[in-house]
């Protein structure tokens, strides 16, 4: 049986890998679909300290992975099927392979929300995105739509205008929820314009997406709005799929974490998106990782009747 292993390889569960290493603890990352996370899908993290001239998303993976390594966590590039955490030996599965565990740590984060509008499934991947980092590229001199008024929306947004020679940001309403110092580069952004009070009722596109039917929500009055690709961001929802007979949630539908990052069950403990719901941020994952980690070594000391130093 291993002492503990950690679900997904975002900043939180290989910040939990960095301390649990560090305890001798040896910990199994199953790394899970989207190796990194979601930083991986952001271009440059400019807000992550240590950092002062930002780190591209996919460099704060390989680096945090790395650190991990050198301690002996121990990576595997494979997906949880299944989990049993109920007992005192907790059981998690891939297609292939079945472990146990003291502990578990849980760090699966959160996925992009969809618009569930008609045409939205068609054309993802041809011309429907959720990654600018990653489809950005492929709309150099051409015109994209943006839908969302968050963080990501604006900051993928600001991204977009290095390839797209228009970038059309569509809101619900007519106030954004992005930090003030993105509002202010994006108004200041030639290549970027606003539409507000709008949502999109239907991609509409011929093999490939040409525009978008739009809906005034204050006047009803629906236009169609021709563009090359549309950029939907628009919030997350946690991925809590695999837990969620076992592990009580929130109201929200996260894993119900007390300030200790403990579930409703002994020696399983959560941290990062899949759990926050408000802050959200590659580093606010990373501390909750820490906590898990340092949570779970109190867990299995307990365990094996030793005392733990600060208990
Ligand atoms: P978010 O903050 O939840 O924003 C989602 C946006 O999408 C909101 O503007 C929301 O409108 C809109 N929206 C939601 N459902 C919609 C729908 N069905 N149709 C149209 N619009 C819809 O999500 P996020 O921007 O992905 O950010 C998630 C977290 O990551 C946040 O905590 C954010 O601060 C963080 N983040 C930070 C940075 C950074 O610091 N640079 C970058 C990216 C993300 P309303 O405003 O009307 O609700």
């Amino acid at each position: 049986m291993r002492d503990v292993i950690i679900i997904g390889s975002g900043p939180a569960g290989l910040t939990a890998a960095i301390y649990t290493a560090r305890a001798n603890l040896a910990p199994l990352v199953i790394a899970g679909m989207e190796q990194g996370g979601q930083i991986t899908l952001t271009d440059d993290l400019e807000n992550y300290p240590g950092f002062p001239d930002g780190v591209k998303g996919f460099e704060l993976y390989q680096i945090l992975e790395k650190q991990a390594q050198r301690f002996g966590a121990e990576m595997l590039y494979d997906v949880v099927t299944q989990v049993d955490l109920k007992g005192s030996a907790k059981k998690v599965k891939t297609a292939d392979k079945e472990f146990t565990a003291k502990a578990v740590i849980i760090a699966t984060g959160s996925t992009p929300k969809k618009l569930n509008i008609l045409g939205e499934k068609e054309y993802t991947g041809k011309g429907v995105s959720y990654c600018a980092t990653c489809d950005g590229f492929f709309y150099t001199g051409k015109h994209v739509a943006v839908i969302g008024g968050g963080n990501s929306a604006l900051d993928e947004g600001l991204f977009l205008t290095r390839f797209a020679d228009r970038v059309t940001i569509i809101h619900r309403r007519d106030r954004l929820r992005a930090d003030a110092i993105l509002q202010e580069r994006a108004f200041q952004n030639e290549k970027i314009e606003f539409i507000w009070d709008t949502v999109v009722e239907v991609v509409a596109g011929d093999k490939v997406v040409t525009g978008l039917k739009l809906r005034n929500v204050k006047t009803q009055e629906t236009t169609d709005f021709a563009v090359d690709g549309v950029f939907v961001f628009v919030g997350h929802f946690p991925n809590v799929e695999l837990f969620k007979d076992q592990i009580k949630l929130d109201d929200a539908g996260y894993i119900d974490t007390d300030n200790r990052t403990f579930t409703n069950i002994a020696g399983v403990f959560a941290c990062g998106d899949v759990q926050d719901n408000i802050y959200r941020q590659a580093i606010t994952a990373a501390g909750t990782g820490c906590q898990s980690a340092i949570e779970a070594e109190k867990y299995i000391a307990a365990l094996e009747g030793q005392s733990y130093p600060g208990k």
